[in-house]
């Protein structure tokens, strides 16, 4: 059986001193945190035990009980009254902060005195703990109550007492088949959310080996790209008939956009002169970059997805992603080159998730030579462009011909049934031979 996790998240709406009251039980939940990372920094050899024998261990170490009236540090100076479960959660957060960062300080250990070992000076910083705190609260069960589609009550500290607190929810609903996880408490900007896990078993697809020896099987190759065809996408089945295939533009409005906020940030610290060292400038710019960046990344894998569907595909192909290999030029141009590269990786990572909680499988391929080998005969091809002679390779090109089988065609369509047919020959010995034939465009 397969898991799938997805997050609800709702707003929340309340009366205003709640708010207040959210802010103040996030405070506390996040001194309890750091409360208990104190006091794993200070007993490290817990961080050997399981996630539940070291709760145990901490809890033994700081609550008051009949058993241990005097705990070694206790809790209770820090605030009385802390429910159980809130503690618990609290112990689990920072129980997860400190294997991170114990892990990172081993490795530096380790690499120092490698170093250190072959007679070299090692440079880099040891990793510091977190030197703030602010983590949203999950409410453990007992911590939430009587929850309906539009309100739940939910357990907090609003500065003197532990108190009850109803609020509206706004937003979906949960879906069904889903199972409820722990809400958490999340402040973004001015409001507050109840973001709650969602889970899902199903059973899971077959395995792709598996998948491919079915000659009916359909697969989604996809031939990422910087130009306006952000993504390519082609349908065939595993005997190499092509299907259909599709066109996910917006690249050039996205170029247009990234230059002309990079060549901003470039012109505003030309002007500001030197920029401080650790501190990020022009936040704003960046920010909206990000966000465009990370919004058609997500809107070009959710078409992705629903085109596969669309046909029934149950195998998704990408190519690997390759070096970075950055543009000369302005300022500007190098950035956006750079942009455009980690885009491809957000696409195919957000793809491979959303692809896999609707049962598709995901997989890679090398990305050599895809473009220059012609996808019904495997001769390589010319690349020109649109009045030129089809001759000769002109990266970036839109058009290909073969001269082995006067294939000729959209260069990108064609890398991208080149990806789909080197994943079915990994997965079948005897490759049948594959026809590039007649398609409709979806
Ligand atoms: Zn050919």
């Amino acid at each position: 059986m397969a898991k799938t996790t997805i997050t609800l998240r709702q707003t929340l709406t309340c009366q205003p001193n709640h708010h207040e009251w959210f802010a103040t039980n996030q405070a506390l939940f996040n001194r309890v945190v750091c409360f208990y990372f104190d006091v794993i920094n200070a007993h490290e050899n817990l961080l050997q035990l399981s996630n539940k024998e070291a709760l145990t261990a901490l809890e033994k170490l700081t609550h008051t009980t009949k058993e241990t009236p005097d705990p070694i540090m206790p809790l209770q100076a820090l605030a009385p009254d802390i429910p159980a479960l809130f503690r618990r959660a609290a112990i689990n957060a920072a129980l997860g902060s400190a294997r991170s960062f114990f892990s990172h300080l081993y490795r530096w250990r380790a690499q120092k005195t490698k170093a250190e070992a072959r007679g070299k000076k090692y440079k880099a910083r040891p990793p510091v703990p977190p030197r703030t705190w602010n983590k949203s609260v999950p409410l453990y069960a007992g911590m939430w109550k009587e929850r309906t589609a539009e309100t739940t009550m939910v357990k907090i500290w609003n500065g003197t007492c532990w108190n009850w607190v109803k609020v509206r929810t706004q937003g979906r609903d949960v879906a069904e088949g889903y199972e409820l996880g722990s809400p958490s408490l999340v402040c973004k900007g001015a409001t507050w959310r109840l973001h709650t896990p969602l889970e899902k078993t199903f059973k899971g697809p077959a395995k792709i080996a598996e998948q491919v020896t079915d000659p009916d099987t359909k697969l989604c190759s996809v031939d990422l790209n910087f130009g306006e065809n952000l993504a390519v996408c082609v349908i065939q089945t595993a005997k190499g008939t092509p299907l259909a295939s599709t066109f996910l533009k917006g690249g050039k409005e996205l170029n247009g956009f990234r230059k002309q906020q990079l060549g901003k940030i470039a012109r505003n610290r030309n002007k500001t002169g030197l920029i401080a060292e650790g501190e990020q400038d022009n936040a704003a710019l960046w920010c909206k970059i990000r966000d465009r960046d990370e919004d058609l990344a997500h809107q070009i894998s959710v078409r992705i997805i629903q085109f596969a569907q669309q046909w029934g595909a149950t195998i998704l192909v990408f190519e690997h992603l390759g070096n970075l290999k950055p543009e000369k030029g302005k300022y500007s141009r190098r950035g956006n080159s750079k942009r455009a590269f980690w885009m491809k990786g957000r696409i195919f990572a957000y793809s491979k998730y959303k692809a896999y909680n609707a049962g598709i499988l995901t997989s890679r391929v090398s990305p050599r030579n895809t473009s220059r080998e012609c996808a019904r005969c495997h001769a390589p091809v010319a690349r020109y462009r649109q009045g030129q002679p089809a001759q000769g390779y002109t990266v970036g090109a839109p058009l290909v011909s073969c001269s082995a089988c006067s294939m000729k065609g959209n260069a990108d369509r064609n890398a991208a049934l080149v990806v789909g047919q080197r994943l079915i020959t990994r997965h079948q010995k005897k490759p049948s031979t594959p026809h590039a034939g007649h398609e409709r465009d979806a």
